[in-house]
């Protein structure tokens, strides 16, 4: 399955040209055209789905299969400390492009590359109410 107004797809058929990391039957790794660190690298199914949740359990699996392996020889190619791993889900969330793609992104200590992370506390039972409505979705 594929999208003709897909960028990602457009990689994917090889209409659009990208670095090549790493491909399987089911995924597909590549080197980000805007890094926000040095080896920032993404990996996407090979077959269109927008967002993380309409991923068939084949794909997701797939791509479990060999993120870790990626993950680690990124990280050992430019030698980072840590890595982020970010899956943006619709356009609030800041998804850009609509084909569904996971982000590895290197860290270093002091590396600045994120802000500060917004944490605050829920109100009194909040949490469990919160908590009771998602356990009713699932
Ligand atoms: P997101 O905001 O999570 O949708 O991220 C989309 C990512 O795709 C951004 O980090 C872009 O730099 C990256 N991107 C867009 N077009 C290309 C392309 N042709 N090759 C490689 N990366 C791309
Ligand atoms: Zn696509």
């Amino acid at each position: 399955m594929s999208n003709s107004d897909c960028i990602f797809c457009s990689i994917v058929a090889g209409n659009i040209p990208c670095i090549r990391i790493f491909e399987d039957e089911v995924v597909l790794a590549f080197m980000d055209i805007g890094p926000i660190s040095d080896g920032h690298t993404l990996v996407i199914p090979k077959a269109h789905f927008g967002r993380l949740h309409e991923c068939s359990t084949e794909v997701l699996a797939g791509i479990s299969n060999c993120i870790g392996r990626i993950v680690q020889a990124v990280v050992e190619a430019v030698d980072a400390e840590a890595y982020n791993i970010l899956c943006n889900n619709g356009a609030a969330a800041g998804q850009l492009v609509e084909h569904v793609h996971f982000h590895i992104i290197p860290r270093n200590s002091g590396d600045g590359v994120f802000g500060r992370w917004p944490a605050y506390k829920y109100q009194e039972g909040q949490a469990e109410e919160i908590g009771a409505r998602i356990r009713e979705k699932i």
